[in-house]
């Protein structure tokens, strides 16, 4: 197994569309295995003993054992981040049921954000309505936000991540009761004992569950049962080939609410012909296989390839 992920191992550079978590290129690495390609992207900044928790997940969709998805589609979510242009950047996702909003960003004030969730209100007035602040606001920030919300009759799904601590989420989620507005826990679900800690302290009413760094589908098959409560499953700006990933994990959860696996627009390339963006608000439960030209055409340059090989050295001695 070590040597087929070795040799069939490619490492791509792809330029995003816009600045997102605060990168503008992204860099993957994919291989093959029997089950199919597999993407092992753990952000650069990650040491390796979270990366390697990644590579876990990968190596599981490539080579292990894997529920087959009865799912033919699964619903997901558009995602618009903090740009000016909300037309624009919500256009390339034809139609959509729900939009995930980021608020909260650097240099970004609350009016900012209540003006971009006015904007799609105007273009979508029937869209639902997410809210992700990556945990940004402080709790009086958060309530002023779920309160207009609630006053202008926003059809508001959940704030997701609105503040950063588990504590400061429970103590937020007493206080939206009032409202009915529901919150989901992101960043707070992220190691493997997260999702019940985050459901003991009733921390939040939703789980936003990404396979790859619960380390893979069959540990969020796992973690979504034993914490009990509803899960949106998400990506972390993959490929299609990463997102087919997060599609399977998602059929096999058959959640009722839509995923947010509709960013493999944010890249400007994708390594298939045929990418997972959604039609209609929906994606295939499909694997991808990359296209060989695509794959010499976004290369990494040497330097980069080099650090992504020995990475991949060191977290496979650990998985
Ligand atoms: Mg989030």
């Amino acid at each position: 197994m070590r040597q087929q992920i070795l040799e069939t191992a490619r490492v791509l550079s792809i330029p995003m569309r816009i600045k997102f978590r605060g990168i503008t290129t992204r860099e993957v690495l994919l291989f093959e295995g029997p089950n199919g390609w597999a993407e092992w992207s753990p952000f650069t900044e990650y040491e390796d003993e979270e990366a390697s928790i990644w590579l876990k997940a990968a190596i599981e969709f490539a080579f292990g054992d894997i529920p087959e998805p009865t799912l033919k589609t699964i619903k997901v979510n558009a995602t618009l981040a903090a740009v000016k242009d909300v037309r624009a950047a919500l256009e390339p996702f034809g139609n959509f049921e729900v939009v995930k909003i980021k608020v909260a960003e650097k240099e970004q004030t609350l009016q900012d954000d209540l003006d971009r969730i006015h904007e799609v209100r105007k273009y979508y007035p029937d869209a639902r309505i997410r809210l992700d602040a990556n945990g940004g606001y402080d709790i009086e920030t958060a309530l002023a936000l779920a309160n207009a919300m609630y006053e202008e009759g926003v059809p508001l799904e959940y704030l997701e991540q609105p503040v950063k601590t588990i504590a400061e989420l429970a103590e937020l989620k007493l206080k939206l009761k009032l409202l009915n507005i529901k919150i989901a826990a992101d960043e707070s679900v992220r190691k493997v004992s997260d999702p019940l800690a985050v459901a003991q302290a009733n921390a939040a009413d939703l789980l936003v569950l990404k396979a790859a760094p619960l380390g893979g589908i069959n540990n969020a098959l796992r973690i979504a049962k034993e914490a009990g409560l509803p899960v949106v499953v998400s990506s972390a700006l993959e490929t299609s080939v990463g997102i087919s990933m997060g599609v399977h994990l998602a059929a096999l959860l058959d959640s009722e609410y839509a995923s947010g696996l509709a960013t493999a627009a944010l890249l400007t390339e994708d390594v298939t012909d045929t990418p997972l963006i959604p039609i209609n608000g929906e994606i295939p439960v499909t694997r991808i296989i990359p296209n060989k030209s695509t794959l010499t055409k976004l290369q990494a340059p040497v330097d980069r390839t080099t650090w992504w090989m020995e990475r991949l050295e060191r977290c496979l001695k650990t998985t």
